[in-house]
């Protein structure tokens, strides 16, 4: 009963994907019908070799071929079922090997629809990002529905052919001498049309789910970088894939530490006599004190390295480092004993300073001006 597809396309058994497509090629022009006007023969010959190609050239036929020596597809119609007939079969191939002439092509698998992307955005406190953290998620999305399993029917007989392309999928239009095919318009190219919709979702195979995902957040995070986790979006149509989630993470501000890149900046003020004499400075950072001392003589825009102490490094490699930069802060105001001692000091440097009460030539320059 069953044809020999491999002896029909002359290929061995074990032919690959290209050796069966470069055998129906060559075979396709020596029999096409335009070139052998009137040939019955010929115009058997060449269903019969679009026949073998359309079976052994899907791989999930030609192992069905291969295993139970048929390709029905339990859709009850047998070859049919696939849509072959007369030449109709021919223009898909054609359009394969000889360009698109019949306008646009609509595969039955184009109706598989991957799932929409989730975005979904969390904050985290400066000290998270410093270390990492583990957030939990809720988030409601469409997911696959239980009772129909996605199907959008419970029962295969809640299904029936479709009345308009009569399980085909594809409807059929001659034009001079070939067959257009068209995707049915019913069915959408399934086939099958639903007579009773799953009672849960109605049909669309999927419903809204209130979800808890867990969201591993690495030491290092930086400010509205987004987390992909790949198929935690909502589920696919028809089978198809789910999209993703992605976590879009904000990290807030810290009122003693700013990040640049990899390293943390902290700019601590200090009196105009702590940079002169020196001083020990505390750092708290998380639950660490960090002791650093500032020398004597310390200048303006000055900076202080501490190496190791910054942002871990979300590549890998080497974290950053704990860069200070104290301010060092002019008294605005001097008490009288602060005002005696300074220009004690002056004396000594025989720097000219101006005498208490007086206002300096500058200010009063400024007086006059506005
Ligand atoms: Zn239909
Ligand atoms: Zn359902």
């Amino acid at each position: 009963m069953t044809k020999d597809y491999y002896a029909i396309l002359g290929v061995s058994r074990s032919a690959t994907q290209e050796e069966i497509k470069r055998a129906y090629r060559r075979l396709a022009l020596q029999y096409h019908p335009d070139k052998n006007p009137g040939n019955r023969e010929a115009e058997e010959k060449f269903k019969e070799i679009t026949e073998a190609y359309q079976i052994l050239s899907d791989p999930a036929k030609r192992a069905n071929y291969d295993r139970f020596g048929t390709t029905d597809f339990n859709r009850g119609g047998g070859q049919e079922a696939w849509g072959f007939e007369g030449f109709g079969g021919f223009s898909d191939i054609f359009e394969e090997f000889f360009g698109d002439i019949f306008g646009t092509r609509q595969d039955r698998r184009t109706r598989a629809q991957r799932g929409q992307d989730i975005l979904h955005r969390v904050e985290i406190s400066f000290a998270e990002a410093l270390q990492g953290t583990t957030v939990n998620l809720e988030l409601e999305r469409r997911e696959l529905c239980t009772q129909c399993r996605g199907l959008g029917a419970v029962n295969p007989g809640d299904y029936a052919t479709c009345p308009t392309c009569n399980g085909q999928g594809q409807l059929y239009y001659r034009q001079g001498f070939f067959t257009v095919t068209r995707t049915c318009p019913h069915c959408g190219g399934e086939g099958i049309i639903l007579k009773n919709p799953c009672p849960r979702c109605h049909g669309e195979g999927r419903i809204s789910q209130k979800r808890r995902v867990r969201v591993d957040i690495p030491p290092g995070m930086e400010d509205g970088l987004r987390i992909r986790l790949p198929g935690e979006g909502h589920a696919g149509l028809h089978g198809g894939e789910p999209g993703d989630l992605y976590v879009e993470v904000r990290v807030q501000e810290d009122p003693l530490f700013r990040r640049e890149g990899k390293n943390l900046i902290y700019e601590p003020q200090i009196s105009y006599v702590q940079a002169i004499l020196g001083t020990q400075l505390e750092i708290p950072l998380l639950e660490e004190i960090i002791e650093i001392e500032i020398p004597p003589g310390f200048q303006p825009g000055e900076m202080v390295k501490i190496k190791g102490k910054g942002m871990p490094s979300l590549k890998g490699g080497r974290k950053g480092d704990l860069l200070v930069r104290p301010r060092i802060v002019m008294p605005k105001k001097l008490s009288p004993q602060e005002r005696e001692l300074l220009e004690e000091i002056a004396r000594i440097r025989r720097e000219e300073v101006s005498p208490p009460g007086k206002k300096g030539l500058f200010s009063k320059m400024k007086e006059i001006i506005s």
